[in-house]
């Protein structure tokens, strides 16, 4: 298939796109360089041999997206382009709301106008708000505390409303956990600007001495010793996650869980990370960070069943990856 990637130079984007291409499917990339490198694009074909298409565009421009369906025979898309700081959405709450919902609506009216009916949509955790763990695709969704999260959730419903109204299309709400590590070969991972918001890429620049320790935001949540707990994920089984459910989208929309069903403390996380790298990462217990929630993982049974998908990759390999991608 030929697959528009949105957001295919960043993050979970550019591992989707070298393994779309590993899969035999040819990749479109749609990204406005916001939060990424044209490099990646070279970097995608040093790791697979395969040129993908590149269009430097911004994906709330409805002109542009037209263009792209109108010069392609576009079979898919997956749509990950999108804001994704929840401190700068509590900031800047327009901006996240006009660029992740614009996003989604040009792209799904591009998708009826052009008879394109399979769309993958990079949904997150952050939806279940502070329900009981684990998270479960059929629960009620509880209120997020930021605009980031309500972007998602509203999302959701754009979509599941656009698909009641056009039976024709197919919609997978992918609910992401955790993604960290990195592509094996070094070349792609998570490359934040400024100070990292997230735990991996913190733990990363702490042992490569660019931070001089990790702040642990709070041990005295109910969780196996006091620090919070998450579902991570090797960015690769999900990238692999992504192509697995581009290939089996049928009409309706269906939601699924991308984790790997285990939870994980700050200080296990740590902990493993300092053992699988032999290097020390130095840590101070600060207070809890605002808005946080104790613990946070999948069942994942549900995409085992349905599409067959299970992650591989545990968390020794993520904080190997993590390491390889920061030392390069
Ligand atoms: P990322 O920032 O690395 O990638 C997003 C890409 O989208 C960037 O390359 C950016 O330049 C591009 N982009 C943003 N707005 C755009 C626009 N209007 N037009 C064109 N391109 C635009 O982020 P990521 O970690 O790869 O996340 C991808 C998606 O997955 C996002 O929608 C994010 O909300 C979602 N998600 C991420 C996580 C996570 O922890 N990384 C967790 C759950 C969900
Ligand atoms: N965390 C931390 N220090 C940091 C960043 C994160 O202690 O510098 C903790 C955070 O409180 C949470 C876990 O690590 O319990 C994962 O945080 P992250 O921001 O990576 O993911 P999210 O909270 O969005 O799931």
């Amino acid at each position: 298939m030929q697959i528009l990637v949105t957001g295919g130079t960043g993050y979970i984007g550019s591992h989707t796109c070298v393994s779309l291409i590993e899969a035999g499917h040819s990749v479109i990339i749609a990204d406005n360089l916001s939060n990424s490198r044209y490099e990646v694009v070279s970097i995608i074909e040093q790791i697979t041999g395969q040129r993908v298409i590149f269009y430097e565009v911004d994906v709330t421009e409805e002109a542009a997206i037209a263009e792209i369906f109108s010069k392609h025979k576009i079979d898919g898309v997956i749509h990950f382009a999108g804001l994704k700081s929840v401190g700068e959405s509590v900031e800047k709450p327009l901006l996240y709301y006009k660029n992740n919902l614009l996003s989604t609506m040009i792209l799904t009216d591009a998708c009826i106008k052009y008879g394109v009916n399979r769309f993958v949509f990079s949904s997150s955790a952050t939806v279940y708000g502070e329900n009981d763990v684990p998270f479960e695709e059929s629960m009620t969704l509880k209120p997020t505390t930021n605009p980031y999260g309500e972007t998602k959730v509203m999302s959701e419903r754009i979509l599941t409303d656009v698909v009641q109204s056009n039976p024709e299309l197919g919609v997978m709400l992918l609910r992401y956990f955790n993604p960290v590590g990195a592509h094996e070969s070094g070349l792609i991972g998570e490359a934040p600007n400024g100070i990292p918001n997230n735990l991996m890429p913190f733990v990363t620049q702490v042992a490569k001495g660019k931070l001089p320790k990790l702040h642990v935001f709070g041990d005295n949540y109910p969780t196996v010793d006091g620090t919070g707990v998450r579902d991570y994920i090797h960015v690769v089984d999900l990238a692999e996650g992504h192509v697995t459910a581009i290939e089996q989208v049928t009409r309706g929309v269906r939601i699924y869980n991308l984790g790997t069903g285990r939870g994980t403390s700050v200080l296990e996380l740590v902990k493993t990370f300092e053992e699988a790298n032999n290097i020390e990462v130095p840590y101070e217990i600060i207070e809890r960070r605002l808005g946080d929630i104790a613990s946070c993982y999948a069942n994942v049974k549900k995409a085992k069943k349905e599409l067959g998908w299970v992650a591989k990759r545990d968390l020794i390999a993520m904080c190997k990856d993590s390491w390889h991608f920061e030392k390069k």
